[in-house]
């Protein structure tokens, strides 16, 4: 048995990009099942699901990442598989082109588990990772579009603060569309997470993606990957609360719809357990997602978080 599930970050989608990220998403699961299949691990099988999503500007991971508020990127990306456990994370990168790829050396090649900005990228130097120039066009525009909306007739800085808040609670799409992806073979399962962090931060944030228990973690045969608002994630420790309640006994999906009652922000989960049971909630608009399972001839292809 195989299986694997996918997001592209919780919020509102518009319709014509939601279509054409169902796409990617269904290439990425079926990049996915396709190392399992072909004898690749978990591990395997997440980093190249979720490559797929950071080289596409459409998701908030990699290319295309959103901005800070000082016009500069900084990527977060975290990996878990429980059996062996591995862990590595990374936060703050700028150049890496596939953030994930950095998670998963840090994990696997320092005695660490996580790093952050100038030294994590060392790392992937030392590695030949491929950098590139992840700041798009549009996303220069969104930021000055969303730094346009909050700054007009706005002096105070405490002002400033409360609206922003507010903002973001009330517009989540400015900045959803983080990645995540789970997938088991039946043994292990892995748990892959990789985002931009939200539009506006200040420099210097980290959000729920590379804290292990909050964004990304994967124990005793269950996965998980959060998206939504980070520090909403991180308060309610939302992927490692999940891998809780499925380890005692509870169904992947009613325990993906418990965890969200732990918030009011604006969040979503997928996770999977080494059965291939899969679990999907998020309490926003959208979270487009897709779950391929395979058991012997058998292929089961299900969508979520997408009404078209
Ligand atoms: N959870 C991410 C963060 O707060 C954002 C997202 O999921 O889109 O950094």
């Amino acid at each position: 048995m195989f299986a694997m599930v996918v997001h592209g970050g919780a919020g509102r989608w518009d319709g014509e990009k939601l279509k054409y990220a169902k796409d990617v998403l269904i290439q990425s699961a079926e990049r996915g099942i396709e190392v399992l299949t072909g004898g690749g691990s978990p591990l395997d099988a997440v980093e190249e699901a979720i490559k797929i999503l950071e080289d596409d500007p459409i998701f908030n991971a990699g290319t295309g990442s959103v901005l800070s508020i000082d016009g500069n990127v900084e990527m977060d990306a975290c990996i878990i598989n429980d059996e062996p456990f591995v862990l590595g994370a990374v936060i703050g990168v700028r150049r890496v082109k596939n953030p994930i790829s950095l998670a998963r050396l840090v994990a696997e090649k320092t005695s660490h588990h996580i790093m952050y900005g100038d030294g994590a990228e060392k790392l992937a130097e030392i590695f030949n990772l491929p950098f590139a120039d992840v700041i798009t066009e549009s996303s220069r525009k969104r930021l000055e579009k969303v730094k346009r909306e909050i700054f007009d007739g706005e002096a105070e800085f405490s002002k400033f603060l409360e609206k922003t808040v507010k903002l973001i609670k009330e517009h989540p799409e400015m900045f959803m569309g983080t990645v995540g992806a789970v997938a088991t073979d039946g043994n292990a399962v892995c748990a892959g997470t990789s985002t931009g962090g939200t539009t506006l931060k200040l420099p210097g944030r980290v959000g729920d993606t590379p804290i292990p228990g909050a964004g990304t973690w994967a124990e005793r045969g269950v996965g998980a990957s959060a998206t939504g608002i980070g520090e909403g994630i991180i308060r309610s420790l939302l992927t490692k609360r999940f891998c809780d309640l499925v380890i005692m006994g509870m169904k992947p999906d009613t325990a993906a719809r418990a965890v969200l009652d732990l918030t009011d922000y604006p969040v979503g989960i997928i996770g999977l357990d080494r059965s291939g049971r899969v679990g999907v909630a998020h309490n926003t608009p959208y979270m487009p997602s897709v779950y391929i399972a395979v058991k012997g001839k058998e292929r089961e292809v299900r969508f979520y978080g997408i009404s078209l």
